[in-house]
């Protein structure tokens, strides 16, 4: 070789990518090119172990004797020194002289390796993610054969094995309807895949199990479908808790709805969210015209729905965010208030945000107006009690009287005739006699009324009576200025009554009607029938009665009138009366306008 063809091929050498070096026999390095000569340095005239290993002895990985006995040798050696794999290519040499020499080619293959050690451990991970993920994997023919299944797969479908699982026929064996298998098909055929497709499975010992199943067709070359690759995920637990919280609401609801009391819940702004059966009927809104249409404001007097979050929100009515069985007044769909009872509490969202109101409420109208009742009667039984003592002392107090006063009267009579009529003693003495016979009216009245008149009860016209009450005091009624106006009801049916009782409860309120009237005014007597009752009204036009007076005018004792003229005991006999003989007395009254009172009595 001329000296310019070794030029040559020394260029031609450096300029490799791979390492080339030329040993003697004796391990010598004749010749470098620069990769060699970059990598271990230039170790021309050295042994090769000492540049390339650096070590004393040869390389235990050397191939020196089998490649100078004409063998090539590949293989891959990892160099520590340079921390480097190479794929090392060494080829006999023949010598001019014919000695022999070895050509090694270095090819650096480290990233190569490191590539393959990583590709290594992915597809390992993807093999491991295969077998042990939770959904069944599978890869299967468009025949109806798996290829392979994941261990979760054949498991889940209570398979005792992979193998056992590759060998079952998939629209026979799987497939609950197979026209499923079609519908799974077709769709892939279609767009390429399918995403969460629901189908029925039959495990292996024939149980139903709902699956979803998201796959992609395997095509071939040619764009044909040959098979389908996918993950399965069982949906038993799923649709089994979509079942139980279905069951829990179809529940939660019927509880709602059979509540005897009315369930309402709204959000915060008080649109109603919840309107139970109860709820219709206590305020008359249908559900389906209130919830999400209406405020729950509507179903509270002005004001009244700020008070109760007012009160929801204050600790004083069972603790922040409750307020616990509170009376109230609820509106219902007429307007009408209707007496209720309300607990309410307001709900939370998990980050203590209130976000819904919750009331029960219960309708205690009908326990009101129950309690009413009772006030009433106990309040009734209390005036009997008092009526009674004061019957007891008021006897009692008039017998002691009444003896004196006669003694009294008797001697003042009797003065009376012994003094002559002009003399002026005569008209103080007579002055004497007319009080003493005002303080016997009195007691008369007051044994009256503990001892009531046991006169027998005759069919009585009630026009009769009146006719002949204000024939008696129509004159004095005049005097007073009280001009007297009748309305007698024709053929007014009769009522079976002590006629003296009666002459005195209509006198009565004929004086009091009269006192009401100093000033002069209209006395109407009015008679008329009504229902079963035949009734007389009374009215004038007087100083009518304070409202405050209304509810104590019949009870004993209670008077207005300056103590000469009035005892208070006039209107409570005329009640006892009235009462005894089955029937009532009502009032009606405007102070400075005048008042009336109606008697009705059984009619025969
Ligand atoms: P008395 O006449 O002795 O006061 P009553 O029992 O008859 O007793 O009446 C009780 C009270 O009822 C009277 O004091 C008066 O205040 C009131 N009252 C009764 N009738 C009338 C009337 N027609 N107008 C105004 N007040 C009346």
């Amino acid at each position: 070789m001329s000296d310019a063809d070794s030029c040559k091929l020394n260029a031609v050498l450096d300029a490799m990518e791979d390492g080339i070096y030329i040993i003697a026999s004796d391990y010598t390095i004749e010749f470098m090119n620069r990769r060699m000569q970059e990598t271990f340095g230039d170790g021309t005239g050295k042994k090769c172990h000492e540049v390339i290993h650096n070590l004393s002895e040869p390389c235990p990985w050397c191939a020196r004797a089998r490649v100078l006995a004409g063998e090539t040798v590949r293989q891959e050696v990892f160099i520590p020194p340079v921390d480097k794999v190479y794929e090392i290519t060494e080829f006999p040499l023949r010598n001019e002289d014919g000695s022999a020499s070895m050509l090694s080619i270095y090819r650096d293959v480290t990233f190569r390796k490191q590539s393959e050690k990583k590709l290594k451990t992915t597809e390992e991970s993807f093999k491991s993610l295969f077998e042990h993920v939770g959904c069944g994997v599978y890869l299967s023919t468009r025949e109806g054969r798996f290829l392979d299944a994941n261990r979760a797969l054949w498991k889940t479908l209570g398979y005792g094995s992979k193998e056992e699982f590759l060998k079952i026929d998939i629209a026979r064996d799987l497939y609950l309807k197979p026209e499923d298998r079609r519908a799974f098909q077709d769709r892939i055929e279609r767009d390429g895949h399918v995403l969460d497709h629901e189908v029925t499975f039959r495990r292996k010992d024939g149980a139903p199990m709902p699956v979803l199943l998201t796959a992609h067709g395997v095509r071939d070359e040619y764009g044909n479908v040959m098979g389908y690759e996918g993950i399965m995920t069982d949906q038993t637990m799923r649709k089994r808790m979509e079942k139980e919280l279905r069951d829990a609401t179809i529940f939660l609801s019927k509880l709602i709805q059979s509540s005897p009391n009315a369930i309402m819940a709204a959000d915060m702004k008080g649109n109603i969210l919840i309107w139970n059966r109860a709820a219709e009927e206590i305020l008359g809104y249908k559900a389906g015209d209130v919830i999400g249409r209406m405020n729950i404001e509507k179903v509270y007097p002005e004001g009244m729905a700020r008070q109760v979050m007012k009160m929801l929100r204050s600790s004083d009515y069972g603790g922040v965010g409750v307020l616990r069985s509170h009376p109230l007044l609820a509106v219902n769909q007429d307007g009408r208030t209707v007496d209720a009872d309300l607990s309410a509490a307001v709900i939370y969202d998990e980050k203590g945000r209130e976000m819904a109101t919750v009331g029960i409420m219960v309708d205690v109208s009908s326990r009101m107006e129950m309690e009413r009742k009772l006030r009433q009667i106990q309040e009734q039984l209390l005036q009997s009690e008092k009526l009674a003592a004061m019957g007891r002392l008021t006897s009692q107090i008039a017998h002691e009287l009444n003896n004196p006063l006669y003694g009294i009267m008797n001697t003042l009579e009797l003065l009376k005739s012994e003094v002559p009529a002009t003399s002026k003693r005569r008209k103080i003495l007579e002055m004497a006699l007319s009080e003493t016979v005002r303080l016997t009216d009195m007691l008369r009245k007051m044994l009256i009324f503990s001892k009531p008149d046991q006169e027998a009860r005759q069919e009585t016209d009630l026009n009769a009576i009146m006719d002949e009450l204000l024939l008696l005091y129509g004159k004095q009624l005049s005097e007073y200025s009280v001009k007297v106006a009748i309305d007698f009801a024709e053929n007014l049916p009769t009522v079976k009554a002590s006629r003296n009782q009666l002459r005195q409860v209509f006198l009565n309120m004929i004086t009091n009607a009269r006192d009401a009237m100093p000033e002069g005014g209209v006395l109407t007597v009015r008679t008329f029938a009504r229902g079963e009752f035949a009734c007389v009204a009374i009215s004038d036009t007087g100083c009518g009665i304070k409202p405050e007076h209304l509810d104590k005018i019949f009870e004993a004792f209670f008077t207005t009138k300056e103590s000469i003229k009035g005892v208070g005991l006039g209107l409570s006999v005329c009640y006892g009366f009235i009462r005894d003989h089955g029937g009532d007395i009502s009032v009606e009254s405007t102070p400075g306008e005048g008042t009336t009172f109606t008697v009705s009595l059984p009619a025969v």
